[in-house]
């Protein structure tokens, strides 16, 4: 059986012993982290919005368009061709998380996590001027239908519901483009149906996100949040409370002669907390490590003149046996595979080229007897511009030992900017070169005198 102290062990702040929802009333934080966490949320927001606006070359820098396959990340186009690239550059980023996690814990989720964010720095600074701090909040809630609660309670929803619907269009930006936004704007909603609904839609989800589900995105849908359990050990560095110097707890008594710790018990370390969990019971897969239990704790310390960072970022080991930040073997193996995987990645960005050439002989052909003791085989030719240019394309035989030619068949092959070109051409070769059935040919690809990719395929002959 549960001591009483290890109940929390048995159910969570945000459900009630009848299994409802526990509205959390998160006490307003203030103190240096919270002011650091709000200059990081400005400069965060600023680059958010900006983002969609920057153009380079006319084209976006950062474009997720996942409806024509189209992705541009730092003014780079990347083609479904390149996904490899792009699986690869999501991987080498989930180690990182993962690596960063093992060492410095959730500080991704307090800090740059936009659930985080947009809950904590947007929407629940409006509450709070709108609803009051936590305690009229809890009395507005508990007030019958009155005009007070009735301005209230519209005001908070048409702010949030206009905040949800402006990010929605920046994520609808991501997406299209800010340019495509703008243009549906102008061109009004009828004219733009199929694109409005699901603009609802995405603004609805952020909403009921922001309104009603709040800290559950983070405890029951977050995957990351719940993959903590296997990604922490006793060296990472996370919000914890320093239980040595703290406890035993208790009400400040001058009159006792009780030998007690540093925690006064005063609860405001879980009255600021949004996820309503009580950081003394330990690391918890409910803390989003937003540090406002520390300023919490900080501004009591100060009172009660005690030394303050009793909750600080510390590592289980740093509170129990005084450790410093330690490089364990599992944080080493991460660094090292990160280390690969980001070889892997420049090398394959620095290497890719501007132009991908596929090319297959034509289907049920061998061969064509040909003058001048010469065969020839059939092939079709598919070219993918990654560029924002016209490429003209010129096709030379490069194999060495064989003499041949190749005849484009039709216009030359122009491919047009960010497009797919294909075109059709023989290759004619000697027969006496030839000394096998099949035989490996070399076709260089140029445009004007600049050699711009090399193909290998086989020629086919009696
Ligand atoms: S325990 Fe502290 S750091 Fe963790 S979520 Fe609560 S207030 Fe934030
Ligand atoms: S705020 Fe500090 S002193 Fe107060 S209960 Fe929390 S840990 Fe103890």
């Amino acid at each position: 059986m549960s001591q009483p102290n290890e109940l929390f062990r048995d159910s969570i702040s945000t459900i009630t012993k009848e299994g409802a929802r526990n509205w959390i009333f998160a006490k307003k934080p203030f103190g240096k982290f919270y002011n650091a966490r709000t200059v990081v949320s400005w400069l965060y927001l600023l680059v958010f919005f900006t983002l969609p606006c920057i153009k380079i070359h006319d084209e976006p820098l950062f474009l997720f368009n996942l409806l024509e396959r189209k992705f541009i990340l730092f003014g780079v186009i990347f083609w479904p061709q390149d996904f490899f690239v792009f699986a690869l550059g999501m991987l080498t980023f989930m180690v990182f998380i993962v690596l960063f996690t093992v060492v410095f814990g959730r500080l991704f989720c307090g800090w740059v996590c936009p659930q985080t964010i947009f809950m904590e720095m947007v929407f629940r600074k409006i509450e709070y001027l709108i609803d009051g701090e936590a305690e009229k909040q809890k009395r507005l809630k508990a007030m019958p239908w009155n005009t007070e609660k009735i301005l209230k309670r519209s005001g908070k929803f048409l702010a949030f519901f206009a905040v949800s619907f402006l990010i929605a269009n920046y994520f609808l930006a991501y997406i299209i483009g800010m340019d495509n936004v703008l243009l549906y704007v102008k061109e009004g909603i009828i004219a733009h149906l199929g694109t409005f609904i699901p603009l609802i839609i995405f603004t609805s989800v952020f909403f009921f996100v922001y309104w009603w589900f709040r800290e559950q995105a983070c405890l029951i849908v977050c995957p990351y949040g719940r993959l903590q359990g296997v990604m922490l050990d006793p060296n990472s560095i996370v919000v914890a409370y320093d239980h040595v110097r703290g406890e035993p707890r208790g009400k400040i008594d001058r009159h006792s002669a009780e030998n007690k710790g540093d925690c006064i018990d005063c609860f405001d370390c879980v009255r600021v907390c949004p996820t309503g969990i009580d950081i003394r019971n330990g690391t918890q897969l409910e803390c989003v490590n937003c540090t406002a239990c520390i300023d919490a704790c900080d501004a009591i310390m100060t009172k009660v003149h005690r030394p303050t960072a009793l909750i600080r970022y510390a590592s289980e080991n740093n509170i129990r046996k005084g450790e410093k930040l330690q490089i364990t073997f599992r944080s080493a193996a991460y660094s090292v595979v990160l280390l690969v995987l980001i070889g892997v990645l420049v090398t394959l960005l620095a290497t890719r080229k501007d132009i991908q050439t596929t090319v297959m002989r034509a289907q049920g052909m061998l061969y064509q007897e040909q003058p001048n003791n010469q065969l020839s085989n059939l092939y079709n030719i598919k070219l993918i511009n990654k560029t924002r240019k016209n490429i003209p394309i010129q096709l030379k035989l490069e194999t060495d030992g064989l003499h041949g030619e190749i005849k484009q068949v039709g216009n030359a092959v122009e491919v047009q900017p960010e497009s797919v070109g294909d075109g059709v051409f023989f290759v004619y070769v000697d027969k006496a070169d030839l000394k096998t059935r099949k035989t490996k040919i070399e076709i260089g690809v140029y445009s004007g005198v600049r050699k711009i990719d090399q193909v290998t395929t086989s020629f086919m002959s009696n």
